[in-house]
């Protein structure tokens, strides 16, 4: 771990702690092995002077070694989460640099671990490096700082900004790989937009909690996510269900969250859930939402003991899932918190 700070003695009365954990933002071409790969901090700060233009103290850490964010595991989200636990009380705000890759997955599973988070934490990251004319990384970071900085005291949540959009972390999804524009959420209004002028949807953001802040650190990874397809052989299926420390599957259904009617795959189903494993269904589609209701097809899913996400992203239930998993809750609660509103994670 690197740690450096910057404006320390220029009168500001407020901070702000950066994690650098890596990702194609902090990347160089080498040569020889002909491909980016993660370069060491420093480097970062001499590209971006403007870091010194902050009105704020700023802090940096730089997680070692930087990674390819398609490296992230969930012991590096604990790794995180304990950065900003032990720094918590002495910063206003945190920025998260973070490869574009998984960072809907962390940012959905620090906000499951986050209890009664009251203060901004974004992560952002860019599509470009920053050691080129066109980078986009510069934008990103910079206004990221700056909505970290939260003035007007609205931020309670763990966010991404991206291309001039701050989006809840635990509904957005990376969409697209070429262009700039790398987030949506589909299924929730962005937080704000900003161009000339930050522009916040008010109504959409979360209130500010009351209980203190405290972070969950055990996170469960017994869990797969299964997309079905037509031609899914059900032997293959078979040989996953047989696995005995599987205890999550987020099965990704088409449509309104439909599946197969064929009795020979509900059989199958019937039986994992029955012996505790927990299947909750998610759609294969970014918008809408499963609706186990409308089809027959939805309904034997729920006689098959199958539960909905609603309008979870597959990013959202994975981290939900290995969150709940991790707090010793029984089978029961696991499945009742799977389908409440935890942390606007999903519709009411
Ligand atoms: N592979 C990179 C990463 O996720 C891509 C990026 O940062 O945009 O770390």
């Amino acid at each position: 771990m690197v740690n450096f700070a910057l404006n320390e003695n220029k009168g500001f009365n407020r901070k702000l702690l950066m994690i650098y954990t890596g990702g194609t933002l902090g990347m160089v071409y080498d040569a020889t092995l002909e491909t980016l790969v993660p370069f060491h901090f420093e480097k970062i700060l001499d590209s971006i002077p403007e870091l010194g233009r902050i009105q704020a103290k700023l802090h940096i850490v730089a997680m070692e070694p930087a990674i390819d964010s398609s490296n992230m595991q969930p012991d590096i989200w604990v790794e995180i989460a304990t950065i900003i636990e032990d720094h918590y009380s002495s910063f206003d705000g945190f920025v998260i640099l973070h490869g574009t890759d998984t960072m809907a997955y962390t940012a959905s599973a620090l906000s499951f671990m986050f209890e009664n988070l009251d203060k901004p934490v974004i992560l952002t990251g860019a599509q470009l490096p920053i050691g080129l004319a066109r980078t986009d990384a510069r934008e990103n970071m910079m206004t990221s700082l700056e909505l970290a900085l939260d003035p007007e005291n609205v931020l309670h949540d763990v966010c991404i900004y991206f291309n001039g959009r701050l989006l809840r972390g635990n509904r957005a999804k990376k969409y697209e790989s070429s262009q700039f524009d790398a987030f949506h959420s589909e299924n929730y209004p962005y937080l704000a937009d900003v161009g000339v002028y930050c522009q916040f949807n008010y109504p959409y953001l979360r209130k500010k909690p009351s209980g203190a802040f405290s972070v969950k650190k055990s996170m469960d990874s017994r869990v797969l996510i299964l997309k079905l397809f037509p031609g899914l052989r059900l032997d293959f299926l078979n040989h996953i269900f047989e696995q005995k420390e599987l205890k999550g599957i987020i099965m990704e259904t088409f449509g309104s969250g439909n599946a197969s009617t064929d009795p020979l795959f509900l059989e199958l189903l019937k039986a994992a859930t029955d012996e505790g494993k927990i299947i909750l269904n998610i759609s294969q589609c970014s918008g809408g939402e499963v609706r186990q209701k409308d089809y027959a097809t939805g309904k034997a899913l729920t006689e098959a003991g199958v539960i909905s996400g609603k309008d979870l992203t597959a990013e959202a239930a994975v981290t939900k899932f290995m969150y709940l998993s991790g707090q010793n809750l029984s089978v029961p609660e696991i499945k009742k918190q799977l389908q409440t509103n935890l942390r606007g994670e999903m519709a009411g």
